[in-house]
């Protein structure tokens, strides 16, 4: 199997690599050097349709695919992967810009983890019976979807397109599959390995693109049956709006604005070693990162002292140096936004405890997009900058005294994705947790991840849940049968 990448990347479709039908391409680049080191199709409707093609006809097959069969391939998938780790890693790498280890222990592992999940998830998938007494039994078939489209963002490039695309696939459904336009090299890897594994032409089509050409027409078109999406609200909203009238089935994973509440009577070492994590983990670009710090008072200064010393002497540096701790912002486009977003946060009156600036290194990374870790205090919980997402390396911090000012701190956003909460007293923790918008809720832990538990957002942060039967659901349609006695 060759896994070169070449510096045109190519569609998958019905089992073969082929270009956009248009001859248009994108630039690829590579954030920690400012190099273009690649081009990716930039597709449209025509690709879309030609996909949609190669996935109709291989439907009948892979749908009735008995389901040993189905895990046989999917968890030979995820073997590839694991075989291939050191050259996914560095894909991903060069593509996002987080640092190599980082690639290797989460982002490459979890793709595999992934496909072994839901392989098994094909044996294990059952549906439910209803019996009436004495009168009929209903049974509830769970019959694949049909060709479904999977669009993915690029923060966790492979580990969420493929979050998407096992249940998928272990479902019966065949795919028409879009990774992010600014990460495309580890999709384009997986179709190779598809094939090897025995993957059979057509059930999984990958197609490169930016959102408003490839990812519309993926949304819009009528033979593609449901949608799962995870990227920003804004894009979340245009689907919606496109999907919604066509009645396909519809996952929104989208943006946060998590909190991160620290009462006194936490794990304090626990409590700060986890916190520099969910600050600041890939650049603080993961939507589960706590953006918004909320400290009891008592233990406010403490903790900002703590804080601002361990976020000083973070090591930013060339990803693929082992002993850098912060990698590379993903795009210029994202860098200028997390600039301005520090920028606004000045003018309205917060003040940077730490970091706030871009950083030059030396050498091959010398242009590349690189910001410091950032923390911001001052601010209320109406502004803008603890309102908005800015998914860079940036948190605030805020105090409160009582555990009603903590949640209402916690809920002041339109977000409700994911939330911390760091306390011994258990009965706390429990009142928190229940009463926090929220779709996900860590207790004295953080990005602690079970691929059984629902997951997902309120509010603006999305619809539907991801995650063990609630991903093979989705990928599902139900249909009762009642047969009288
Ligand atoms: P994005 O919305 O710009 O893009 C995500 C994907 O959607 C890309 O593949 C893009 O090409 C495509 N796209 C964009 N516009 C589209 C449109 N109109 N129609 C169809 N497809 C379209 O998001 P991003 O910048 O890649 O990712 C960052 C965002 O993703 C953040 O808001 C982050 O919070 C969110 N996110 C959410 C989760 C979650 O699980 N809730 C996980 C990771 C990231």
């Amino acid at each position: 199997m060759n896994l070169a990448i070449p510096f045109h990347l190519e569609n998958l479709i019905g089992g073969n690599f082929i270009g956009p039908l248009s001859g248009q391409f994108i630039n690829n680049i590579n954030p920690a050097t400012a190099e273009v080191y690649g081009q990716i199709p930039n597709s449209n409707e025509q690709d879309v349709q030609l996909a949609v093609n190669a996935a109709q006809k291989a439907l009948e097959e892979w749908s009735n695919t008995p389901a040993e069969k189905k895990f046989i391939v999917l968890n030979r998938i995820a073997e590839l992967i694991d075989e291939h780790a050191e050259t996914f890693a560095l894909a991903e790498t060069n593509d996002q810009g987080k640092p190599l280890w980082l690639s290797k222990k989460v982002d490459i592992y979890r793709a595999a983890a992934n496909f072994r999940f839901f392989a098994t998830g094909a044996l294990h998938f059952s549906s439910e019976s209803h019996a009436m007494e004495n009168t009929a039994i209903n049974y509830t078939l769970r019959q694949p979807v049909g060709v479904v489209g999977c669009i993915s963002p690029w923060n966790l490039p492979l580990y969420l397109f493929t979050w998407k695309i096992a249940p998928a696939l272990a479902a019966g459904n065949c795919v028409i599959a879009k990774p992010s336009e600014i990460t495309p090299v580890t999709a384009f890897l997986l179709g190779k390995i598809c094939a090897e594994a025995g993957l059979p032409a057509g059930v999984l089509n990958i197609l490169h693109g930016d959102g408003p050409s490839c990812g519309e027409a993926i949304v819009k078109h009528p033979g593609i049956k449901a949608i799962s999406f995870t990227g920003s609200t804004r894009a979340g909203e245009q689907i919606a709006r496109i999907a919604a009238p066509m009645f396909k089935k519809l996952s929104l994973e989208l943006g946060g604005k998590n909190p991160n509440i620290i009462f006194a009577d936490c794990n304090w070492e626990k409590m700060m070693e986890t916190t520099m994590r969910s600050s600041f983990s890939n650049q603080g670009q993961i939507c589960l990162c706590g953006s918004r710090i909320l400290i009891e008072a008592s233990v406010y200064e403490k903790f900002k002292t703590e804080f601002i010393q361990r976020t000083r002497s973070l090591t930013i540096g060339d990803p693929l140096e082992d002993s850098s701790q912060q990698g590379a912002i993903v795009s210029k486009v994202h860098f200028d936004k997390i600039m301005n977003c520090i920028a606004l946060a000045k003018e309205e009156g917060g003040t940077i405890l730490a970091g706030g600036n871009a950083v030059q290194l030396q050498g091959r990374c010398a242009n590349g997009y690189f910001i410091e870790p950032t923390i911001i205090e001052g601010l209320g919980p109406d502004c803008k900058t603890n309102t908005e997402e800015i998914f860079g390396p940036v948190v605030t911090l805020q105090l409160f005294t009582t555990i009603e000012e903590a949640l209402q701190l916690a809920n002041a956003t339109s977000y409700g994705l994911a939330s911390t909460i760091w306390t011994q007293d258990i009965s706390k923790a429990n009142i928190v947790a229940s009463k926090i918008e929220a779709g996900i809720v860590w207790v004295n832990c953080w990005l602690q991840r079970d691929l059984r538990t629902p997951f997902g957002g309120v509010k603006n942060s999305g619809v539907g849940r991801e995650g063990g039967w609630e991903a093979m659901k989705f990928f599902t349609e139900a249909k009762n049968i009642c047969v009288e006695f």
